[in-house]
């Protein structure tokens, strides 16, 4: 099953990244999405980073917070888990 959430290369801006915290937590609200302990980082130790399933399709997703100037955040499916 192909999950119908998209993969979010790079925030470009502060309020691109609240826009989707607020429709994330808004899936959960409403019962599509629960969230996870993060397993394994994407990045080092100070990379704040949370996971969230897909109800639908049980995929596991992650936000990487951005780091500005550095990296522009990401959400993408968790590698290796389906
Ligand atoms: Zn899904």
């Amino acid at each position: 099953m192909i999950c119908h959430w998209e993969k979010i290369d790079g925030f470009r801006t502060l309020n691109e990244l609240e826009r989707f915290i607020t429709w994330i937590e808004g899936q959960i609200q409403v019962g599509n999405a629960y969230e996870v302990p993060v397993d394994c980082r994407y990045a080092g130790e100070m990379m704040p980073e949370r996971w969230f399933v897909c109800k639908d399709c049980q995929s596991k997703w992650r936000l990487v917070f951005p780091d500005p100037g550095y990296f522009s955040g990401l959400f993408c499916l968790v590698e290796g888990e389906k």
